[in-house]
């Protein structure tokens, strides 16, 4: 990368002014195999739209979702009047661990929330027969997995209800957007009604938000994002505040209201971008993850068989915390997207106190948050800069490595 260029910690796709043309256009702004899909103003809305028409046809109040997973998911359930029941992940991955799972689901359970994280999916089959034991439904949190695919079949549809996510940074974007998608007809007239009868027309607020996609189309480059992102991001580094330095600080209140027709059509003709896009940033990935994968002691939460999907960036499981630590402590400020996915496990961040159990025994999703880091998979990160990465880590990994008989260094 040449010098004063900053890559951004995931591989969305970057905007481009020939988005914003007036005129219509048949493209449509969905995942490839979905065929309907309701726009909305955000991921965290459309989840809260998917509860609330869930509540018309149910009484039961708990929400079961992954212990390592984005906040504003335990900030919609807290905003729909439900309750969180964390359960924590398989050891080593973000993904709901069966056995958790089968005891965190009972008759008062209204939904579980299998999450794809990465563009990597969760096993949506499993919660489906959990959820179906205790006559749940199962809304698949794909947020981080725009076109992503299990046998064929799209996430979003496997479960019963699906949403993605259209903020900055996460695919496609609208600045900020949502896209609810359902399999049963019967059940997508409910979310339909449900976001008729709850979505107001904030029409000042849409016109900030145009500015908003105007402003990122803009400046979401590498010269800019040194200063947009770079900038603020190693200045609360360096204070050591991690939640305020990837956004991790969300407010406990949802945003709902309606996404325009302009707006809408500027995604649609994102979308019509994206599938050579996402060819070019799934090949990049596929020699970087076997490189990665190379270094002692790192692995990269990837696909079963089966399952394919985006790759925004490659999450980084390391057998050793400190290993992480050490990493971050060297890396964290480069400029080469270098980043953490979640700081905590839900129970563990103070401002989710009113809503979420601290004393909740989580200890994989813990030791998932201590041991993973993120390297983007954007475009802009060109081979010398990612050749420097890997030097990094590997310096960094050889000295926690403990051969038998070898002695432990770098503790
Ligand atoms: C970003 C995200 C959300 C919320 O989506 P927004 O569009 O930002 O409201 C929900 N779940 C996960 C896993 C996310 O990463």
């Amino acid at each position: 990368m040449r010098p004063h260029r900053e890559a951004p910690p995931t591989a969305g796709l970057p905007g481009a002014w020939s988005d914003w043309s007036p005129w219509a256009t048949s493209a449509v702004l969905r995942p490839q195999g979905i065929d309907h899909g309701l726009v909305v103003s955000s991921g965290t809305a459309a989840f809260v739209i998917a509860l609330l028409a869930l509540r018309t046809l149910s009484a039961r109040r708990y929400v079961v979702v992954p212990a390592y997973t984005c906040p504003l998911v335990a900030i919609a359930i807290a905003h729909c009047g439900l309750l969180v029941r964390v359960c924590d992940t398989r050891p080593g991955h973000f993904d709901l661990d069966p056995a958790a799972l089968a005891a965190a689901c009972d008759k008062d359970t209204l939904a579980v929330v299998p999450t794809h994280l990465g563009g990597r999916p969760a096993n949506v089959r499993r919660a489906l027969a959990c959820a179906r034991a205790v006559g749940a439904w199962v809304i698949e949190d794909a947020a981080q997995a725009w076109g992503a695919k299990v046998d064929g079949e799209p996430v979003g549809l496997i479960g019963d209800i699906g949403f993605f996510s259209l903020a900055i940074g996460k695919g496609i974007t609208l600045f900020e957007g949502g896209l609810l998608v359902a399999r049963d007809p019967a059940l997508r007239e409910q979310l339909d009604s449900t976001a008729r009868d709850i979505l107001p027309g904030r029409w000042g607020l849409e016109v900030w938000r145009v500015m908003q996609l105007a402003a990122y189309t803009a400046l979401y480059r590498p010269w800019s994002l040194r200063w947009m992102y770079g900038l603020p991001r190693r200045r609360a580094i360096a204070r050591g505040n991690w939640i305020a330095a990837i956004g991790d600080d969300f407010p406990l209140t949802v945003s709902m209201h309606r996404v325009s027709r302009w707006r809408r059509r500027v995604g649609e003709r994102a979308a019509a971008r994206w599938d050579s896009y996402d060819t070019a940033v799934r090949q990049q990935a596929q020699t970087r993850v076997a490189r990665i994968e190379q270094l002692p002691g790192a692995h990269v939460i990837g696909n079963q068989t089966g399952e394919e999907g985006p790759w925004p960036f490659f999450l980084v499981h390391l057998t050793d915390p400190q290993a992480r630590d050490a990493i971050l402590a060297e890396l964290a400020t480069s400029p080469y997207g270098i980043s953490r996915l979640f700081i905590h496990a839900l129970a563990d961040y103070v401002y989710l106190r009113p809503i979420i159990d601290p004393a909740d025994a989580v200890p994989n999703a813990r030791a998932f948050a201590a041991s993973t880091f993120t390297i983007t998979n954007s475009l802009w990160l060109d081979d010398a800069a990612f050749e420097v990465v890997l030097a990094t880590m590997g310096r960094v990994l050889r000295g926690f490595t403990t051969t038998p008989g070898a002695p432990i260094a770098g503790r």
